[in-house]
């Protein structure tokens, strides 16, 4: 059982990593906005059930039944954790990137798509993918409200008809700020537009319920939660899903085939979730991901958000302690936050600020610009129509990078005060 002063058990905890100055340290992972850890429940479901792994959807043996049984199973509880309602699908894909694109290719023609320039990448892109979408960008709120007040400002002036999605971030994988989902939400559906949650970063943190927050989609990833498996999930409403073309085309999404008069072949597609998962599925990395829905849903977000706000109370506390230390914010220090956070340090380049945690303190943290290119630019005041800032790929090695922290169920404080240790000292 887990309490507010426990973290969750996850793989990683004794890999010991050499120091530069000599000898070795236990690994920081301070970096679980890009990848998390695997929950040792996870790791245990997983080894426990390969044994009896068989191919899903597709064998009469008993570990083929056993094994869609277990896929088929782990898409209810998946379901049961986004809170979905009774129509609604769970797709399981890649990614969140794989996720959002599936969306992207079922939107009904000439959806009008409305977007925050602050989004990741994967929420920023897949919509410019179609020719036929047009998007409007918004620009990065100062604050929810603000954010709340530029979307309702946009959906209001657009053309009252004709099919609209809003995407948006739960919680931000550069600031860690929580956006105001359920407000978002309202005012897209005061517009008859739909809304598509990337919980990529929300997810592993906080519980989201796709029924209460009143959203049509969401999207999150397995890796980010715990699951590394390859393995992710589009969870919502069926009817855009099922009135378009397959997101793969191939067996599994297909319920017949036959040959035509004409020669061709005449298809019927699956109308259910398998519709858009073609191919045989990976279905480790779809239990990996049912495991952790129950390991969190047990250990109760109520107990792991405190511990979480616990560790974030530590990081901020810390940093603030050191004046050349900026941290990036959109919403000002009083946004609530998960645990993922990005600074600068005033008269160093962060690519070697964050080389420097590794090689010398065994603190894996992540510098760049995270795949938010237009709001880590944002948030730094460099110029946005230079796309030269960024120099290097990603803004390594450059001016224009930041330094992100991110921890979530499986840190130790042990390592978020070795962190602020190390902060402090370079
Ligand atoms: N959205 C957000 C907010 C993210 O942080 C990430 C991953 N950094 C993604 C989407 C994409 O997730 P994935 O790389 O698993 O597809």
């Amino acid at each position: 059982a887990c309490t507010a002063a426990a973290p969750l058990p996850v793989l990683g905890r004794d890999v010991r990593v050499p120091l530069v100055t000599g000898g070795e340290v236990t690994y920081a992972a301070l970096d679980y906005a890009a990848s998390a850890p695997a929950l040792q429940r996870v790791w245990d479901d997983v080894a426990a059930y390969a044994p009896y792994y068989g191919s899903v959807h597709r064998g009469a043996g008993y570990l083929s039944q056993l094994s869609t049984d277990l896929f088929e199973n782990s898409r209810k509880t998946v379901a049961e954790f986004l809170g979905c309602r009774e129509a609604d699908q769970v797709v399981f894909t890649r990614s969140t990137t794989d996720s959002l694109n599936l969306l992207a290719g079922v939107l009904p023609a000439d959806t009008r798509v409305f977007v925050f320039e602050t989004e990741h990448h994967a929420s920023l892109l897949p919509w410019e993918q179609r020719s036929d979408l047009t998007v409007t960008y918004l620009d990065a709120p100062g604050t929810p409200q603000q954010a709340v007040d530029t979307l309702e400002k946009a959906l209001a002036t657009r053309e009252p008809y004709g099919p609209a999605l809003v995407c948006v971030t739960g919680a931000s994988n550069v600031t860690g700020e929580l956006w105001p989902v359920r407000e978002l939400a309202a005012a897209a559906h005061a517009h008859g537009a739909r809304i598509v949650l990337d919980a990529a970063q929300l997810a592993p943190h906080h519980p989201v319920d796709i029924a209460d927050l009143d959203v049509d989609w969401v999207a999150f990833s397995g890796h980010k939660l715990y699951a590394p498996f390859g393995a992710g999930v589009l969870a919502g409403r069926a009817d855009w899903l099922q009135a378009a073309e397959p997101y793969l085309a191939g067996g599994g999404a297909s319920r017949t085939v036959a040959r035509r008069e004409d020669g061709g072949v005449a298809v019927e597609w699956h109308t259910t979730a398998a519709r858009h998962e073609a191919g045989s599925p990976n279905v480790i990395g779809v239990y990996a991901i049912a495991s952790a829905c129950k390991a969190l849903t047990e250990a109760g977000f109520d107990t792991l958000v405190a511990r979480e706000r616990e560790l974030i109370a530590k990081v901020r506390a810390g940093l603030a302690e050191v004046p050349e230390v900026k941290v990036l914010s959109l919403f000002g220090d009083d946004a609530d936050r998960v645990g993922v956070l990005s600074f600068v340090v005033e008269g160093w380049n962060s690519s070697h600020f964050a080389a420097a945690l590794s090689a010398e303190y065994g603190i894996g943290v992540r510098d760049g610009l995270f795949c938010a290119h237009p709001l880590v630019r944002t948030l730094l005041g460099s110029d946005p129509q230079d796309p030269g800032a960024c120099g290097a790929p990603e803004g390594r090695g450059t001016s224009l990078n930041a330094i992100r922290v991110s921890f979530g169920a499986g840190t130790p404080d042990e390592h978020v005060e070795r962190f602020v240790r190390a902060v402090g000292e370079l």
